[in-house]
């Protein structure tokens, strides 16, 4: 399939209250520049080549979107559970009809192999619908949820209501462009917030088509906006401005310690998903063949850009040599190459920054002289020659204090480490700096409960690494941030809970003596 041709892919303008706009400012500034507007290159990973431009937003236009949210705020906050269901229900079948588009989009922005773009897109309308069910549940005919509480003094009654948070800054990565920005957007308008999204300036195409899709869907002016920018412009001023009630961010570790700093200025609640170092422990007792495709599937889905990617993976000695014949066997045969080709299982990294930064990684790597069990170089094949290609790539036995074995990579690198002792491996895994997730692969089930209480982790998985469903919280502990994404309890960060206690004595309450009862 061929890539479109340049300018076809992304907006210039912003969408902001229902509307693509450009602010004054940048209009102005515009005409300066003789009609150009700023605006930031959508570059295909795949060829390095040029396929648009998105608009590279400024505080001017964060302002425009947070008043145009604060407005929206109060008409959407005050909207039924029932109708907030079925307008999320709208936008699940508004992304279902584009489905195609949308996967075509994500993979020429982010260079996800297609039928893994697909996969994203399922999830985002299930996501949608997924909260739909739970805002019609919570909600009901209310604009708000409210519950009695028994008091231990009948003089009193006591209710708790949970009304809508506010309007919130949500600051988005790459690597999922739009499932990513939907498991807070769907979660938060559900509650009854207003939302300014802000996506990465690296894949921002998809976001941009959900402001259509909500449009479409009968949103309210306002509820939903996307300021399209660079995260140190468009998302610092989101994190500074005063109209935002909190920030909901999902990204490196790096960039959560800044948004944390700014957020405390005003005390402005933030949520925080960041990255991962997560284990993969195998046991002798398991079926190798699934723990090989596991293991592969843990590290290199996602062209290995996932923040829960089981990167360390744990063998244990007995079943050391066969399981990395295999593994070597397996990762050279991933099938690599243009995303956009059905059966690709491995893409480019998605920029050419990301792509030098894990290049420098893995060179760094080798020259320490760790064991390369396979890949570690660009692919030869001359159709990945422009594009930002990482072969499959595995260590064997780097240490405890390695680069590649303590920091996040965010490419297709894997580190393997042999253990002997069940203690040993629970220690092994845990001492990361990050505590995401961790998996687990044995048939034995006694072990199976015992290594799922010993991992720190806020997601454990069994037999199986990296499957992700809208029922069950999503998030980490340590380094990996706090707050959840996801779940039953996932409209929770966009609530604020109200006491309401009334007095419903028919007697005054007599403290002072003056007002006792006759
Ligand atoms: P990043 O931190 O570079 O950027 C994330 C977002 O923050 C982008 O929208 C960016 O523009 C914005 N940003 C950057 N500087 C900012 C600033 N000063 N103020 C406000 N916003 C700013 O992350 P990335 O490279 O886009 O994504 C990869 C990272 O995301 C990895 O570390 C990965 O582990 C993490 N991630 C975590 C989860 C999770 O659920 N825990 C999920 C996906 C990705």
């Amino acid at each position: 399939m061929a890539a479109p041709p340049p300018g076809r892919c992304g907006r210039v303008e912003q969408f902001i209250n229902n509307a693509w706009v450009r602010a004054p400012q940048a209009a102005a500034q515009a005409q300066a520049l003789g009609g150009a507007a700023r605006t930031l290159p959508v570059v295909n990973p795949h060829d390095n080549k040029n396929i648009g431009a998105v608009g590279a937003g400024d505080r001017a236009m964060i302002d425009d979107a947070v008043r145009a949210a604060r407005k929206g705020y109060k008409v959407w906050s005050a909207t039924p559970g029932r109708e907030r269901s079925r307008v999320l229900r709208g936008i699940a079948r508004g992304i279902e009809r584009r489905k195609r588009a949308l996967a075509e989009l994500e993979t020429l922005d982010a260079g996800k192999p297609i039928e893994e773009s697909e996969w994203d897109i399922d999830d985002v309308s299930a996501c949608f619908d997924y909260y739909a069910d739970r805002c019609d549940e919570v909600f009901g005919d209310k604009a708000y949820a409210e519950e009695d509480v028994k008091l231990p003094m009948d003089e009193f009654a006591g209710r708790l209501r949970r009304e809508a948070l506010g309007v919130i800054g949500l600051i988005t990565p790459w690597n999922y462009p739009l499932l990513m920005a939907t498991w807070k957007v769907a979660p938060a308008l559900a509650s009854g917030c207003a939302v300014v999204l802000k996506p990465s300036e690296l894949a921002s195409l998809t976001c941009q088509v959900l402001g259509d899709v909500c449009v479409e869907a009968g949103l309210p002016p306002g509820a939903f906006n996307v300021v399209t920018g660079r995260g140190d412009e468009a998302g610092a001023a989101l994190c500074a401005h005063k109209g935002v009630d909190k920030i909901s961010f999902t990204g490196s570790l790096q960039t959560g310690r800044i948004i944390m700093s700014a957020c405390a200025k005003d005390v402005k609640p933030v949520s925080l998903e960041l990255g991962g170092k997560s284990a993969l422990v195998i046991f002798d007792d398991c079926d190798l063949e699934k723990a090989v495709e596991w293991a592969l599937f843990g590290c290199f889905w996602t062209n290995g850009q996932i923040c829960s990617a089981t990167s360390r993976v744990f063998i244990h000695e007995r079943i050391r040599e066969k399981f990395l014949a295999r593994l070597k066997e397996a990762a050279e045969a991933i099938p690599y190459g243009n995303p956009l080709v059905k059966g690709c299982r491995l893409g480019p990294l998605v920029s050419e920054g990301q792509y030098k930064k894990v290049m420098k990684m893995v060179e760094r790597a080798k020259r320490k002289g760790y064991t390369l069990l396979t890949g570690g170089k660009k692919p030869s094949d001359p159709d990945c020659r422009e594009g930002f290609y990482l072969e499959p790539t595995v260590f064997v036995d780097v240490p405890m204090d390695a680069e590649v074995w303590r920091e996040e990579i965010f490419g297709p690198v894997m580190c393997v480490k042999t253990f002997a002792s069940e203690t040993e491996v629970v220690a092994m895994a845990n001492d990361s700096d990050y505590a995401l997730a961790a998996a687990v692969i044995t048939d034995d089930l006694a072990r199976r409960e015992r290594m799922t209480a010993a991992f720190d982790t806020g997601i454990v998985w069994v037999n199986c690494s990296q499957p992700c469903f809208a029922q069950l919280p999503w998030g980490g502990r340590k380094r990996s941030g706090f707050g959840r994404d996801l779940g039953a309890n996932g409209m929770d960060k966009y609530l604020h809970q109200k006491q309401v206690v009334t007095y419903v004595s028919e007697d005054p309450f007599a403290w002072y003596p003056m007002f006792d009862a006759k």
